[in-house]
């Protein structure tokens, strides 16, 4: 029989408590000083691990401080600093139409609806809750690719989806925990929800997992 929802809220309740527990210092891994600096960053952290990121940015933003910058640069030069992330062409393109937005259309300043932030070049509702949460203090569930994996192992979503598994979260993860949420999927993932090769018996949600390989 399927559970009911308001079984998996409670057992999405329960899983959190434990998350938070076996990983209490999970926060964002980007490292980022303004709300533009975490705005670039995350363009950035597409297909890239967030240590990479991080090895780059603080050059990147010396050498950038502002829109204005990035924009002044010669895209070739801006395509070698951040060659290493990789995708170094397409983030390009989308840090230098994201900068022109913000001067032209948002008074240099990064905006804060969601609305607004998904018309950014490079930017979709992922990179905008990351924003939202972190920098204006508004709840958003990030979906990256452990939070879409390890949501769908727990039965806390069944979908491929991004948006549709954000909406599905939304209906389980109380909204207080929804920026958590993400930062402990992230150490669960890293740590022992391995991709292909999972630590179920060291898992500490083992017993709320209906994948759970013993
Ligand atoms: S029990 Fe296994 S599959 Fe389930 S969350 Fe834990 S490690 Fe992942």
């Amino acid at each position: 029989m399927p559970e009911s929802p308001t079984a998996t809220r409670k057992r999405a309740v329960k899983i959190i408590a434990l998350l938070e527990e076996t990983y209490s210092e999970a926060k964002i891994a980007l490292h980022y000083n303004s709300p533009f600096q975490l705005l670039i960053a995350t363009i950035l952290s597409a297909q890239c691990t967030d240590e990479r990121v991080n090895s780059v940015t603080p050059g990147l933003f010396e050498h950038y401080p502002t829109p204005q910058d990035f924009l002044a640069a010669p895209v070739e030069e801006l395509e070698q600093a951040i060659f290493s992330t990789g995708f170094y062409r397409n983030k390009a393109k989308s840090i230098r139409g994201a900068c022109e937005a913000l001067i032209t259309e948002h008074g240099r300043e990064v905006p804060r609806t969601m609305e607004e932030l998904i018309t950014l070049p490079g930017v979709g509702r992922k990179t905008a809750n990351v924003l939202l949460g972190h920098c204006f203090g508004v709840p958003g569930l990030v979906v990256d690719t452990h939070v879409k994996r390890i949501s769908n192992l727990l039965r806390l979503a069944d979908s491929q989806n991004p948006d549709v598994i954000e909406k599905q979260l939304e209906e389980v993860v109380p909204k207080e925990k929804w920026v958590k949420f993400s930062h402990l999927l992230a150490e669960h993932g890293r740590a022992i929800c391995i991709a292909r090769r999972p630590k179920c018996p060291e898992c500490p949600v083992v017993l709320l997992c209906p994948s759970a390989q013993t």
